[in-house]
């Protein structure tokens, strides 16, 4: 079923289990990810960029998404990530999407928060879910000095803004594949103990070493984010099937097997979000 984030992130909180978000690069993937969680028994967020929302068309996705949806057991939510605009929002909204982010992290503390309260009166006014940042989640190049979220500025950004989830910056970056990053959990243990009422959010969750994911689930990530290594998944299959395929061989054919290399991955990061007995 279509739903929106907040009561999916509150059920896997008093469970001490993960809900994963998987990053939509395109719409051929948006069936096979919510047939797999679906498989899984497994509650999915599905999310797309500014930019992939605008390639595919907010209405189209969200009509996609709705529809593959109501076949499903499982609660499928689609979700917004890094808005940094408000008219992106909007969009969103205006579009069907159930959840958005509005990602003010690069802007002074008191102005993302002010952003922030704008956003999450349009979300409120919707009834979708609204996502937002405090301090930085590395982008391109692995640089080890990004601020790290202040526990203190949680408490207060949780407080003024009243968004349903939160992702802070302990060390992780998007777009890392080829080594896993040392995430600062003393960090996150912090902003744990004074953020106790909503969950956080795990950006950047490819670089991150499993056993660190079980320990941040158990931190309270709730939202675990995984794009890169799904992405990889698929390319590399592509790479494979498509360099040893003939011209006049069917599309669909090939492209079922890429689908299957990017299951593969999602089986895996469900069963790392969702291990029994975590945060117990
Ligand atoms: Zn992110």
């Amino acid at each position: 079923m279509y739903t929106t984030m907040a009561p999916m992130l509150a059920q896997a909180k008093q469970e001490g289990k993960g809900v994963p978000a998987f990053n939509i690069h395109a719409l051929e993937v948006v069936p096979m990810m919510a047939r797999t969680a679906a498989e899984k028994s497994c509650p999915v967020i599905l999310q797309v960029s500014v930019s992939t929302a605008k390639y595919i068309g907010f209405h189209l996705l969200s009509t996609v998404v709705r529809e593959v949806a109501s076949s499903l057991d499982v609660p499928v939510a689609l979700h917004l990530d890094h808005a940094a605009k408000l008219e992106d929002i909007g969009a969103a909204i205006d579009g069907g999407f159930s959840s958005v982010m509005y990602d003010g992290s690069l802007l002074p503390l008191s102005e993302n928060i002010q952003r922030t309260q704008e956003a999450v009166k349009l979300a409120r006014q919707a009834k979708v879910s609204i996502e937002a940042e405090l301090g930085i989640v590395g982008r391109g190049k692995i640089i080890e000095s990004y601020p790290y979220t202040d526990p203190d500025d949680a408490v207060k950004f949780v407080e003024e803004t009243g968004v349903d989830a939160l992702a802070v910056g302990i060390g992780t970056h998007h777009g890392q594949y080829k080594a896993k990053t040392n995430i600062n959990l003393d960090v996150l243990k912090a902003i744990h103990e004074k953020v106790r009422d909503i969950p956080l959010v795990l950006h950047g969750g490819t670089g991150v070493r499993d056993e660190d994911v079980r320990t941040c689930v158990r931190l309270g990530m709730h939202k675990l984010n995984f794009g890169t290594e799904l992405n990889v998944s698929w390319v590399r299959a592509a790479k494979e099937v498509f360099g040893a395929a003939e011209p006049d061989e069917s599309l669909r054919e090939l492209m079922i097997r890429c689908n299957g290399a990017m299951a593969d991955t999602i089986r895996k990061k469900i069963d790392l979000v969702r291990f029994e007995g975590l945060g117990r």
